[in-house]
Order: structure tokens, then sequence, then C-alpha cells
């Protein structure tokens, strides 16, 4: 199976999961989760259609952004070091893992100094458990509030991972569920700089539950691109 090939058959699952779920295919955004994958796979994905890369690691990012096909977005959705956002302020486009205000806070000055404000997604633990990112959702709050007065940041939304458990697709779909009333909790509170419009979630194994739970940007990876 093709690239290409891969990449309509997602969009026909993306499809009929919002017909099941009276959603419209317009409000989901496709992200090609393409870590790991050399420049010419991604181009070729991009060739295809794809408009959003997602990559988890910054040196990766930077070791592959001169190849990679300016046309697409690229989405940093993996967990990212402070000391580390110096080298990407000027690359991507959104931030879906932010979790602390300190990295709230260098990703505002860093995206300052390169003369834009970044988008970025609070990334939210729904499911308590130890993990090394995410924060809970008891503590959103409180982020919000500190953040409203960074002038480098927009908050679009909410992201989440669940817990790997193979099988387990209604706490899947429970953790999804959480995350669409957390974000349409916080839609009420009105600060200058936070929207929250976009929830990013759903990866291969489980994106049309995303969907039918609410997802605007699904982040998926093997499906289209294989296995890593
Ligand atoms: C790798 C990754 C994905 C994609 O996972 P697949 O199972 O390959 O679809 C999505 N989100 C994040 C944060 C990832 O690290």
């Amino acid at each position: 199976m093709s690239i290409a090939e891969n990449i309509k058959r997602v969009r026909q699952r993306i499809e009929d999961a919002c017909i099941r779920s009276g959603r419209n295919p317009d409000e989901i955004t496709l992200i090609g989760v393409t870590k790991t994958h050399g420049a010419d796979v991604i181009n070729e994905g991009i060739a295809a259609g794809i408009t959003d890369i997602g990559e988890n690691r910054v040196q990766e990012i930077t070791a592959k952004y001169d190849d990679i096909d300016k046309r697409a977005k690229i989405h940093l959705i993996g967990h990212l070091q402070t000391n580390k956002v110096k080298y990407i302020a000027d690359k991507v486009s959104m931030i879906h893992s932010v979790d602390s205000f300190k990295l709230a806070k260098e990703i505002s000055d860093r995206s300052l100094a390169v003369g834009r404000v970044m988008d970025i997604l609070i990334q939210l633990n729904i499911s308590g458990e130890q993990s090394k990112s995410g924060i809970e959702p008891e503590r959103l709050d409180e982020l919000l509030e500190e953040i409203q007065s960074l002038k480098g940041v927009f908050v679009k939304g909410l992201m989440t991972i669940p817990p790997v458990e193979v099988g387990n697709m209604n706490k899947t779909r429970e953790i999804f569920r959480s995350l669409k009333k957390i974000s349409v909790d916080k839609q009420s509170k009105i600060y200058d700089n936070i929207k929250m419009n976009i929830l990013s979630m759903g990866m291969s194994n489980d994106f049309e539950i995303a969907i039918e739970e609410g997802s605007t940007m699904v982040r998926v990876g093997r499906a289209i691109y294989g296995e890593r």
C-alpha cells in the first residue's frame, strides 16, 4: 500500500467517523506523524495532500527541516524541554505539548524574539496515571491564568495522549470525552490570548473514536507511513 493510498483510506475513515457522529469533515485536521521517517517519505506524503506534519523530537525537526517541503506546517507533538525551544521557535507552526508555565514563557520569549506569536495547546494528563508529560486537569485554570500574561503565545486548545492500554477502547473513549468536556468548560473564560477551539486527540489506533468524541486534530503516523 502506498502512502497516497494510505492517506486516502485514512481520510475515508475520518469522513465515515464524521458521518456517524454528525460532524463536518472540514472540521478535522489530519496531521501526518512523520517521526523516524526521512524527508523523502515526508515529502511523498505532502505531495499526496498532507498539509500538516507532526514530529515529537526537536533534534529530528532541525535535522530534517531543510529538506522538508515547506508547504506543510510542522507540529511539535512530543515532550519539549525548555532549553530546546530556541531551536524550533522559527520552524514549527504549533506546539501541542505545553504543560508548565516555565515552558510557555520560554516559548513566548523565543517566539517574540523571532517576531511571531506561537500557537500552543495545553497537554492534559487525564488518566491520572504516572506519565512524564501533561498536567492534571485540576491545575489547568491556574496555568491558563498565568499564561494569559504572555504576549508570545496563543492558546488554541487542548491535547491528550491516552495511556497505552491495548484493547481498552472504552477507557480511551472516556478520556477523549473528558478532554472535550474540559475544553467546553474553559471556553467561557475570557482571555485575549486563549481560545479553546482545537482538540488534538486520536492516533492510528483510536482516531475514529476521537472524532466521534469531538477531536479536531488527529495525529496519525503508522496508518499513513507504516510501522516504525
Ligand atoms: C507517535 C505519535 C503519534 C502517532 O502515533 P501512531 O500510532 O503512529 O499513529 C501521535 N501523537 C504523538 C504525541 C506521538 O508521539
